[in-house]
């Protein structure tokens, strides 16, 4: 069958909501305290799902909020994206609606491949339900998951479920 593929993941969402966390657990499996503002960083990773392996560039951006402009890097030849909200942020959860319909907008699609994160988890105080989140990704068509990159909680499963996205888009077109 088909052994390589190569793919392009853009971490979107808020600051400071742990994408670079969630993107630094994932490649270097650990957890990082107080990790710098990110400008933007893209790390390669190859990745291993159902038999395929996958060649990955993930780019972990320096965050958006409601009055940036869409970087175009952000959308031409992305495959598809992580939109990171935090379970203890109603602003950051507000974000996720807010970027996904400037992607879509900029690409002039109907939709996109994307995962929908709330991080952060490991939280007592939450701001955001798993129930609403989870409505929150049925609507936009996405798929969904909770995670901490402080305890390692279904960090990997996040860009499984991107490629999964991914792959379901290209069959549906019947692209290889
Ligand atoms: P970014 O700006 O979205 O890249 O966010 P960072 O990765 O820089 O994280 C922002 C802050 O949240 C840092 O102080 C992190 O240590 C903290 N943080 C990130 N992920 C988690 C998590 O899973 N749980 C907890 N409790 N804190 C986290």
């Amino acid at each position: 069958g088909d052994i390589f593929k190569k793919r392009k993941i853009a971490v979107l969402g808020s600051r400071s909501v742990g994408k670079s966390s969630l993107v630094v657990q994932y490649i270097e499996n650990h957890f990082v305290e107080s990790y710098y503002p990110t400008i933007e960083n893209t790390f390669n990773k190859s990745i291993a799902v159902k038999g395929v392996e996958y060649d990955c560039d993930i780019i972990d951006t320096a965050g958006q909020d409601e009055f940036s402009i869409l970087n175009a890097k952000h959308a031409i030849g992305i495959h598809g994206y992580v939109l990171v909200y935090s379970v203890a942020s109603r602003t950051s959860f507000e974000m996720v609606k807010i970027v996904y319909d400037k992607i879509i907008d900029f690409c002039g699609l109907q939709s996109v491949p994307a995962v929908v994160v709330g991080s952060k988890a490991d939280l007592q105080r939450r701001e955001v339900s798993t129930a609403e989140a989870q409505e929150l990704a049925n609507k936009l068509g996405c798929a969904f998951i909770e995670t901490s990159a402080r305890t390692n909680l279904n960090v990997g499963k996040v860009f499984e479920l991107c490629l999964g996205e991914i792959e379901k888009r290209y069959r549906r077109r019947g692209a290889p």
